[in-house]
């Protein structure tokens, strides 16, 4: 037996040209191989006789080989074999093309298994370069037909062969250790076997127990690495809770009992001595701001800076006014600092923070080279926009000699996130939830048309703006490489600019702007500008829009193409209207009839629960796409589906959690704990 760290070179058949191609997979040791879990089975289980076999079926047959092989050289460049194979039932022709070393393989009177394509020309059967192999196998080696057989993810020098013979070479030699402590894995299939019939299982029960272990095993590695990061919060700057009373007199509204609970449950973080790490989410319109205004308020009654950064500039912007007209009335000092504020500009806010003639610091990623260590409170907005890093770099603006109190952390989503997902993705942070809207608000009415409203739809806009209204347009982005899809153009997909250019046409007499990625940020933000001061009554773009602009002026949301926008998406971009006092409308545009579709427009017109919404569309699109993009940290997992591997989750979390009340550090299981600061490692340090 060898060790199951040693290097994938010590297997039979493994050279340097082969052991650089894994490398380049990320395989280096004997344990990186048999962790190259197969990407599907093929079932070549059942051998058929060939009179029984069909035109077009993937078949495996067993014959004896009737003549002997002969090389035919068509052309310059194609040679090939072909002979004729037998069994008692029928006759199949087979054709190998640019093999010629098939004849030392291949004689007259042996007999072998094919597994291939059947084709068929009149009544003869033929079967183009079909696998094959001996009828009673190469010993030592794994058998490729008569069974389940795994197909693997290949790269540039390798094939299925190789990976198939390395990884049943590994399983051979290697000594593979339990991760899973005995009273963790109860009656799941122990490691050995488990890698064993994740390859090469013998059916499809002994698959399943071993894919089984494997969840488990994924799900619980990620609780261990979530539960001691929770763990490892440290000191927290203690701040007093003050009363609350002047900050809530001063405001022009009653907050909501929601807010008032999310109040009260972080302002207890913040005096306990302990470091605040905590999620505050809330649809949109919730009214998250207000929570960590008062938050900021507690910092300041305490004699300490708080610093709030939010994903673009016109969010720090608008985040700026919404905070001002909060707090300025009680005195509080408030600086903006974005990057394409005047350097003159970007020095008199440092000058003030330097001072200490700041009690607020607002801004965009321009915060982060910041030193602040006055600070007490670091609030972050849609925070899936920022990358792990600089969250940390935010946070650790202040003193990290290791042992001083840290600043407290509030990280506000609007992305409602299903459970199973949150206890992944925010497994250590603590989490206050809004789950109740200001009150007044109107729901927006949505409904689902096909293109050939557009003359209906061009009337009603006409309508809204000549009532002073305003007008979000998105169209889905147009990549470059649209050709690589293969379903028909039903309706050809315009591009923002040219959606834009069209609908001026249209409707001459108004005041239509677009916005879309390939905007360089400062041109982007004077349209968004210009939108939210009523400059441009329509605004046409791609989702850029997405995060949390605030024109209460708003009234109709209209999406093309919404089938192509996921679900979450598309809740997230109706949140944009309905923010003032007038009737607001959504309005999904899409030609297509899959059923998929429209379940999704369904869900739409009848809920505007972001919740009930985030689950579908967990279920419908998988947790991988759940927010468009990769943006948000969450670590990628391998063989766990969070979609459909809920209950998983939970025991595997519960296990986890026992696990680390009783070895906090994990001393007593070195094997899982190695593990475990790997998968750390991998995340970054931070998995949320
Ligand atoms: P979000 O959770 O989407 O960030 P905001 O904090 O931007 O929500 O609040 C949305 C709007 O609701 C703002 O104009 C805000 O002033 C207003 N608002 C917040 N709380 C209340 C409340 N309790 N009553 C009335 N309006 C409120
Ligand atoms: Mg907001």
């Amino acid at each position: 037996m060898t060790d199951y760290t040693s290097d994938i070179r010590s297997i039979r058949g493994i050279g340097e040209k082969k052991a650089q191609a894994f490398n380049r997979l990320g395989v280096f040791s004997l344990f990186d191989l048999i962790s190259c879990f197969p990407r599907r089975y093929e079932d070549r289980s059942t051998v058929k006789e060939i009179a029984d076999t069909t035109a077009g079926e993937s078949v495996c047959i067993r014959a004896v080989i009737s003549d002997e092989p002969r090389l035919q050289r068509v052309r310059r460049g194609l040679e090939l074999v072909k002979f004729r194979a037998v069994d008692q039932s029928g006759v199949v022709d087979i054709t190998y093309f640019n093999q010629p070393y098939i004849r030392q393989q291949i004689h007259r009177g042996d007999e072998f298994r094919f597994f291939g394509r059947i084709e068929l020309q009149g009544i003869r059967r033929s079967m183009i370069n079909p696998i094959f192999e001996p009828e009673n196998g190469i010993s030592g080696t794994e058998a490729l037909t008569g069974r389940i057989v795994p197909i693997y993810r290949l790269t540039s020098g390798l094939n299925q062969k190789t990976m198939i013979q390395s990884i049943r070479q590994s399983l051979n030699v290697a000594e593979i250790p339990e991760v899973l402590p005995a009273s963790v894995r109860g009656n799941l299939p122990e490691a050995p076997l488990a890698y064993e019939n994740i390859h090469f299982p013998s059916d499809w029960q002994t698959l399943d127990a071993a894919r089984r272990r494997f969840v488990f095993e994924e799900l619980f590695l990620l609780s261990c690495a979530l539960g001691q990061r929770r763990n490892e919060v440290g000191h927290g700057i203690l701040l007093s809770k003050p009363d609350f009373t002047p900050f809530y007199q001063s405001l022009p509204f009653s907050p909501t009992k929601a807010q008032c609970n999310a109040v009260e449950e972080a302002s207890a973080d913040l005096s306990s001595g302990r470091q605040m790490n905590r999620l505050l989410q809330g649809d949109v319109g919730s009214g998250k701001t207000l929570v960590a205004a008062a938050l900021i308020w507690q910092c300041v009654q305490n004699g300490y800076l708080s610093a709030f950064m939010a994903p673009t500039e016109i969010l720090a912007e608008q985040h700026y006014r919404t905070l001002s007209a909060f707090l300025s009335p009680l005195g509080i000092r408030i600086g903006l600092l974005t990057g394409s504020m005047s350097v003159s500009d970007k020095k008199a806010v440092k000058d003030r923070l330097e001072k200490e003639k700041l009690d607020l610091i607002i801004g965009t990623h321009a915060l982060l080279g910041l030193k602040l260590p006055r600070l007490a409170l670091a609030v972050t907005d849609e925070q899936h926009r920022f990358g792990v890093d600089q969250r940390a770099a935010l946070i650790s603006s202040g003193d990290d000699s290791g042992t001083a109190p840290q600043p407290h952390v509030l990280v506000m989503s609007a992305t409602p996130i299903p459970r199973t997902l949150a206890l992944i993705i925010y497994g250590d942070l603590d989490v206050s939830v809004l789950d109740e809207l200001p009150p007044g608000r109107q729901p927006v009415d949505t409904f689902c048309v096909g293109s050939a409203y557009h003359t209906r739809l061009l009337a009603f806009i006409r309508k809204l703006c000549a009532e002073g209204r305003q007008v979000f347009v998105v169209c889905p982005k147009v990549e470059e490489d649209e050709t690589e899809e293969d379903e028909p153009p039903e309706r050809s997909l315009l591009s923002a600019v040219d959606y834009a250019e069209k609908l001026q046409k249209e409707l001459s007499e108004l005041r239509i702007g677009c916005v879309h990625g390939r905007l360089r940020s400062v041109e982007k933000d004077s349209v968004m500008q210009d939108f939210m001061n009523g400059k441009i009554q329509v605004l046409v773009s791609t989702t850029v829009i997405e995060v949390g602009v605030d024109v209460p002026n708003a009234a109709l949301m209209l999406i093309e193409n919404a089938e192509r926008f996921g679900l979450s998406q598309l809740h997230q971009l109706r949140g944009r209207v309905g923010r003032g006092k007038h009737k607001s409308y959504c309005v999904l545009v899409t030609d297509h009839d899959s059923e998929e579709t429209r379940a999704r427009m369904k869900i739409m017109c009848e809920t505007t629960d972001g919740f009930r919404i985030a689950e579908e569309d967990l279920r419908l699109r998988g947790p991988g796409d759940f927010f468009g993009s990769r943006q948000h940290g969450l670590p990628e997992l391998h063989v766990a589906d969070l979609g459909t591997d809920t209950d998983t989750l939970m025991n595997a979390k519960k296990a986890a959690d026992s696990l680390l009340a009783e070895d906090p550090k994990l001393e007593h299981y070195p094997l899982l704990k190695q593990r475990v600061d790997l998968l750390l490692e991998k995340t970054g340090g931070t998995l949320n």
